[in-house]
């Protein structure tokens, strides 16, 4: 994102507005050239998704003016809104497993189609009803949000100007994004902007890590995130003291035993523990138990009984090693009804573990996971 813009806005339309003036000064002029045309773009998603095995269409249907997804949830930071903006779809797209480019489109949607979406998601009367009350805001694209050629540095600005102007007790704002799309001047200005809110926002980078050991993240599920490049970018967030949030999944390949899986998130939390120390960042470990999505190679391995979803039990004996660790863990316990009949690690016998587990989140009561392994 290179685009700073300094005006006082109140409707998209207005901000559209100040977009045309601006889109006459050479310097967005030579941003434009620099943008890589969305068919490029396109052709980068389809390689990725033939690369990752997957099989599923892209939602290219939905209303581009409409978010994908939104929902309200309930951490021990407060009460959160969830926003997923439907955009052009993660032009990784690679990784095992992952079908959450299929809930957005393969072409490009422009700004103001975004700026709609955010329009759209503050006039909601259940937003209206909490702006006073909702502590953050997570925002996605199901793939990257700071990078500007599959979401709009324009729409990224306007909603920013949306938060500070009706979310006065907003407390953090999280954005979801590979490592490689962030770059400092990016990051120094969300935060400045940041800063002219009422409130103290504390901006959180959400990446996905999915697997602590090299060869299973790597080789096996196409994270393409190497160790160095990972801490590199912490300690480009530790300068502004931003906050980390990674995403890891439980037993997120086939070949891995559900003891194997539970073994790979306590060595995460011991290398994210490390991390956090060394690099005096925050870091909270969002994990987030495997299911089998529908349209990935883990289908197949599924259906011929070589897969099966980790259980809540192991879940909970994973987070159990992050107690007086340096970091903090988070439990997703949402399978979005992305997976596939019987794919999932939600079933009518766990239900019960959901409810303890939901209140983990909201109190980091540890006793809560004991209760779950016990069983
Ligand atoms: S896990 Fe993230 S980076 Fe990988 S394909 Fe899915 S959305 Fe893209």
């Amino acid at each position: 994102m290179k685009i700073f813009l300094c005006y006082i806005v109140k409707s998209s339309e207005q901000f559209a507005a100040v977009l045309t003036h601006n889109v006459n000064c050479a310097p967005l002029i030579s941003i434009r050239e620099e943008m890589m045309d969305s068919d490029k773009i396109t052709r980068q998603i389809l390689r990725g998704s033939e690369k990752g095995g997957k099989t599923y269409e892209f939602d290219d249907g939905h209303d581009p003016k409409k978010p994908a997804q939104w929902w309200f949830q309930e951490s021990d930071e407060g009460k959160i809104l969830f926003i997923v903006f439907y955009s052009m779809a993660c032009r990784y797209s690679k990784c095992l497993g992952c079908n959450l480019p299929s809930k957005m489109s393969k072409k490009h949607i422009p700004f103001d189609d975004i700026m709609d979406q955010i329009d759209y998601i503050f006039a909601l009367p259940e937003v209206i009803e909490k702006k006073d009350i909702i502590d953050k805001v997570i925002v996605s694209n199901n793939g990257s949000v700071l990078d500007e050629d599959t979401f709009s540095s324009t729409a990224l600005i306007y909603l920013i100007a949306v938060l500070n102007r009706n979310f006065k007790n907003l407390k953090k704002l999280a954005v979801e994004t590979r490592p490689e799309y962030t770059d400092l001047e990016e990051l120094e200005f969300i935060s400045r902007a940041l800063k002219e809110g009422q409130a103290f926002t504390q901006l959180e980078i959400c990446i996905g890590f999915e697997a602590f050991d090299d060869n299973i993240r790597n080789n096996v599920f196409f994270k393409g995130l190497a160790k160095e490049v990972f801490e590199d970018f912490v300690a480009k967030l530790s300068k502004y003291q931003f906050e980390l949030k990674c995403y890891f999944m439980l037993k997120p390949v086939p070949g891995m035993s559900d003891a194997e899986g539970v073994a790979d998130i306590a060595a995460g939390i011991d290398y994210l523990s490390e991390i956090a120390a060394k690099y005096n960042v925050s870091i909270n470990m969002h994990l987030n138990p495997t299911y089998v999505a529908t349209g990935t190679a883990l289908v197949d391995s599924f259906e011929k009984g070589e897969y099966a979803p980790p259980r809540l039990q192991d879940l909970a004996s994973a987070a159990l090693h992050s107690k007086n660790k340096d970091i903090t863990v988070f439990l997703g316990l949402s399978d979005e009804g992305l997976a596939v009949d019987g794919g999932s690690f939600l079933n009518s016998d766990n239900e019960w573990m959901v409810e303890v587990l939901e209140e983990f989140n909201r109190t980091r009561n540890f006793d809560l996971l004991q209760k779950v392994i016990n069983g």
